[in-house]
């Protein structure tokens, strides 16, 4: 089975937030079990400067807005996976990142940016492709990759397309005029079609033209269908709930393996989690908490925004305290919410630590050494952190939100509560305590999370089944 994955960005390459890690890891877990998937990538300075193996197959002419482009074909550094990237000198080659200058500014031309993008993406998928490999399956990832199904419908073509939503927030919407300057067909601009609240939508577009719809986690999928999460998509994602389907994201198993991970004072494993002790030791000392075996340590690792709910850490704090807890944050963020958090941390020396910044290393020390992880976002498409938790048996307390709710079963692998308040979250807290001092309930619940699989192969797996019914479909 062959499948094109359109994407804007890819680890080790490129990476603006958790598309990347998804089109850095699925990929190659996709070709370890015999799909022969290919990405695709537009053609940024830093994407180009790191293939230098990058040769010339194909060139296009007659693309939106007048544009030239040529198409190379090279190779993923580190996972091998077969890349083909849009060099388009005027549309890529300039300074900043993937959608903003160095300013932090919108690149003005992202519609054409993006429009070219995704009609090579189309191309690629038509019988006039110039080359001799076909995708089975067109798979698109997120706004940038949203006009891939419309050019290729609106074209004839039948190869089936997946849309896969990363991020609901950005929805790639422009002004009416642009429907025109790209070369979309005037009849397009419609409800049916690219139309969105009068504006264009690429992401619309995608979601209007793909055969199927998936989302990164299955309760994500249920919550968007309704307001507040829809973002003003309920209606189309309700209308194509048969065709829509959540996959849950992997997690790096190899990154994050406390059996051998060097960045931990001890390694250990789900056999034998006694080892943690040490990792708890060595991150009250990093930290600078008092050096208490005995006190129930929790962990938060998060970007320090709304969406997280650090308000309701900082809400729970005292009480945590108070009864003989500990508390280790990390992470970066909204400015007045690094405040309050490092307010908090002066009140409670020894009791509260916090690291405003990023520290990868750290993030793995706070896993392995913390008792609970607290993860009390407001909503959360997939969330990677509950997941580390659970492999590196930091039992985590979770809003029963999105990938969340997929992953941590309640008062088996860890404590769910049901609605995002300092009250909800201080009982689950509460039950934390209560688990703390029965040292073999605790342990049983350690190793039931240590022991859950999340792989990309399974991940990859639910995709290829997804992919193979759109072929069978189309047989
Ligand atoms: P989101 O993508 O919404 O930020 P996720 O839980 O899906 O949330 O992923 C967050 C990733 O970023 C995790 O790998 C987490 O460990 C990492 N991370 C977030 N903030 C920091 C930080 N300050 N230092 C180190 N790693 C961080």
């Amino acid at each position: 089975m062959n499948i094109l994955f359109v994407t804007s960005e890819a680890v080790p390459l490129v990476k603006t937030g958790g598309l990347a890690d998804v089109s850095g890891a699925l990929p190659a877990a996709l070709r370890e079990i015999g799909v022969d998937c290919r990405m695709l990538l537009p053609g940024y300075p830093v994407v180009l400067d790191k293939l230098a193996d990058a040769t010339e197959i194909a060139a296009f002419d007659g693309l939106p807005g007048g544009h030239q482009a040529r198409l190379l074909a090279a190779s993923m550094p580190e996972a091998g996976t077969p890349l083909y990237v849009v060099d388009a000198p005027a549309l890529f080659q300039r300074p900043g990142g993937p959608y903003q200058d160095e300013n932090g500014v919108d690149h003005v031309d992202n519609a054409l940016r993006f429009a070219v993008f995704g009609q090579i993406a189309a191309r690629l998928a038509m019988a006039a492709s110039p080359l001799d490999w076909r995708p089975d399956v067109l798979h698109c990832h997120d706004w940038q990759a949203g006009l891939a199904p419309a050019w290729l419908r609106l074209a004839g073509g039948a190869t089936p397309c997946v849309t896969t939503i990363h991020n609901l927030a950005y929805q790639g919407i422009f002004p009416p005029a642009t429907v025109a300057e790209l070369g979309l067909p005037p009849e397009s601009f419609s409800i049916e079609g690219v139309e969105y609240y009068g504006n264009l939508s690429f992401l619309k577009a995608g979601l209007y033209y793909a055969d199927r719809i998936t989302t990164v986690s299955p309760s994500y999928a249920e919550e968007i269908q309704r307001e507040p999460l829809g973002m003003g998509m309920q209606g189309l994602l309700t209308s194509r709930r048969a065709d829509l389907v959540g996959i849950l994201n992997g997690i790096d198993t190899g990154e994050w393996n406390p059996s051998s991970d060097l960045r931990l004072a001890c390694e250990y494993s789900a056999r034998a989690p006694a080892a943690r002790k040490g990792c708890k030791r060595a991150l009250q000392k990093e930290m600078g908490l008092e050096i208490a075996a005995d006190a129930p340590l929790f962990g938060v690792i998060a970007r320090m925004t709304h969406q997280k709910g650090i308000d309701l850490v900082l809400e729970i704090a005292d009480g945590l305290v108070a009864r003989g807890g500990q508390l280790a944050m990390l992470g970066t963020g909204d400015k007045t919410i690094e405040a309050a958090v490092a307010a908090l941390a002066a009140r409670h020396p020894g009791r509260v630590a916090c690291l405003i910044g990023y520290d990868e290393g750290l993030s793995h020390r706070i896993e392995a050494g913390s008792d609970f992880f607290l993860m009390p976002s407001r909503f959360e498409p997939c969330g990677l952190n509950q997941m580390y938790s659970l492999r590196y048996g930091a039992i985590p307390i979770v809003h029963a939100t999105g990938g969340l709710r997929d992953t941590v079963e309640d008062g088996v692998t860890g404590f769910v509560f049901e609605a995002p308040t300092g009250h909800e979250l201080g009982l689950a807290m509460a039950r934390a305590f209560d688990l703390y001092a029965d040292a073999r309930a605790r342990r049983r619940m350690i190793q039931a999370g240590m022991s859950r699989d999340f792989s990309w192969e399974h991940s990859a797996r639910a995709y290829a089944a997804l992919y193979a019914d759109l072929v069978a479909a189309r047989a």
